[in-house]
């Protein structure tokens, strides 16, 4: 039996996840299940699952789960904290650890598995946005294995070759193609996108996903943070890194080799597939997920993506390339903006703005900073942006 922890567990890709886990009941168990402070979501999954611990971030709502598990007589022990989040991730009876909290937030307990020398299964794609180089260096000090959840990652991983180390010259690797859908407002104006709507970003055409990663896609951030991930995982530079608009999602991304080739994976746009795969990894399971149809599907379009009306891209292209802690300070920034965009504190196009003026601000620092440090930097940022904020309003 394969011991497994959740973090972040009631979230989209926790759910996904304890669903595929649940179809081979004899193969995976259950240790750990974590979330923010859903006391109803996460009984629930504790009833169906019954873990050896419940983690609640938020310390109230953990007392309010601790009396639920026990008034209805569950052996389960909930947790309370941030640190129990680590600690969780990090227990001996654990062999995989699903990071699937949103944001940084998520960096310290995905962390402490990496540490642990667990097999990490990352959706948790803002961990390796702030710290990228010191994530892949604790991953290879503890000889933990890191396998990607994003699923353009997980199908660009899955077109390497098996032994790739992180070489692309080695492996005759030219570039990867990173596919993105380009989000709900692919097709429309400038003058358009300074009305979006909150319901209108969290409504993506192909995934279902929570709602900061559903903003994310609208500005197309998402594919920004995608590109400094693909970065820390494989080992190319950001000029090795193409995006490619591909409107259907069905293509999940792709591999170009110096000789010509280029290799894609596709499947139906759901997130079983790629948890699947890196659970069952290097062999194959069922995730319950429909076979595609290339009949239905009949067409795939690919466009070029368009920096002017998405400047997010452009930004974390920019982070990428001016290294050390930009990328930190691009996703404090963008977290907190878009926190603001959801409460309809922001317009839209406010969200760009906020970002370009976090980085303008900021001298990259050298690389090679703690992870202390990062922190730090994190939350100078997440205050100067709410400062930004109330100044605009
Ligand atoms: P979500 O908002 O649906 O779920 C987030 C989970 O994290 C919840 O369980 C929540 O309780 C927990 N959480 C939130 N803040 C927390 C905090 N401060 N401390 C502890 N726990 C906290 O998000 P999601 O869509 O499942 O995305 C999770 C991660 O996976 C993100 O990094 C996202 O970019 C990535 N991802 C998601 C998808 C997708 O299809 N949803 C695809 C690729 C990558
Ligand atoms: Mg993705």
């Amino acid at each position: 039996m394969i011991g497994i922890t959740v973090l972040g567990s009631t979230g989209s890709i926790g759910v996904s996840t304890l669903d595929v886990i649940a179809r081979h009941p004899a193969r995976y168990r259950v240790v750990a299940l974590t979330a923010n402070r859903d006391v109803a979501g996460l009984l629930e999954q504790v009833r169906i699952h019954r873990p050896r611990f419940a983690v609640l971030a938020d310390e109230v709502a953990a007392e309010q789960l601790a009396q639920r598990v026990q008034a209805a007589g569950l052996e389960t022990a909930v947790l309370a904290g941030e640190e129990a989040l680590a600690r969780v991730a990090a227990l001996d009876g654990v062999d995989y650890v699903m990071a699937a909290i949103v944001g940084a937030a998520g960096l310290l307990p995905a962390l402490a598995a990496a540490r642990a020398g667990k097999r990490v299964l990352l959706a948790n794609k803002e961990a390796l946005v702030v710290a990228g180089q010191q994530f892949v260096d604790a991953v290879s000090r503890s000889g933990a294995t890191l396998l990607p959840i994003d699923s353009e990652h997980n199908a660009i991983f899955q077109c390497l070759p098996a032994d790739y180390a992180g070489n692309p010259d080695a492996a005759g690797v030219d570039r990867i193609l990173l596919t993105a859908s380009g989000g709900p407002f692919r097709t429309w104006s400038p003058a358009q996108l300074a009305t979006v709507t909150p319901a209108q970003a969290c409504a993506h055409p192909n995934w279902e996903m929570g709602r900061k990663i559903s903003v994310d896609s609208a500005t197309m951030m998402n594919k920004g943070l995608e590109v400094i991930e693909a970065r820390w995982l494989f080992g190319l530079g950001a000029d090795r890194i193409q995006v490619v608009v591909h409107p259907q999602s069905v293509i999940h991304s792709m591999v170009q080799y110096v000789d010509g080739s280029v290799l894609a994976q596709m499947g139906n746009p759901d997130m079983r597939t790629p948890i699947a795969h890196a659970l069952a990894w290097p062999d194959r399971t069922d995730a319950g997920v429909a076979p595609l149809d290339l009949f239905e599907v009949a067409r795939l379009d690919f466009e070029a993506p368009d920096f002017g009306r998405f400047p997010c891209l452009r930004l974390a292209f920019e982070a990428l390339r001016g290294g050390g802690d930009l990328p930190a300070v691009l996703n404090a920034a963008n977290e907190i903006a878009v926190q603001a965009f959801l409460e309809e504190r922001i317009p839209f196009t406010g969200i760009p703005r906020l970002i370009e003026r976090a980085l303008e601000r900021h001298t990259a620092s050298a690389p090679g900073q703690s992870i202390g440090d990062l922190i730090m930097i994190d939350e100078e940022v997440r205050r100067a942006t709410e400062r930004r904020i109330a100044r605009m309003v």
